[in-house]
């Protein structure tokens, strides 16, 4: 399974990640923060990876 990695320096603090996926994101200091890269039971993250507005989020 994919693991999804933030980019802090891009990441804007949107939390649209932390709203369509909010086992595997939440916001710390208005920074997304993959609290549990394996919690995604959906899409392998590549939903978040795709709606992030600065493309922030990779897999790995
Ligand atoms: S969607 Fe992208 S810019 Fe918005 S909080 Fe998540 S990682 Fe940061």
């Amino acid at each position: 399974m994919a693991t999804p990695v933030v980019n802090l320096e891009l990441c804007i603090g949107c939390g649209l990640c932390t709203e369509l996926c909010p086992n595997v994101y939440e916001l710390r200091d208005d920074k997304a923060w993959v609290k549990d890269p394996k919690a995604c039971d959906s899409c392998d993250c590549k939903q978040t990876v795709d709606s992030c507005p600065v493309q922030a989020i990779t897999l790995e």
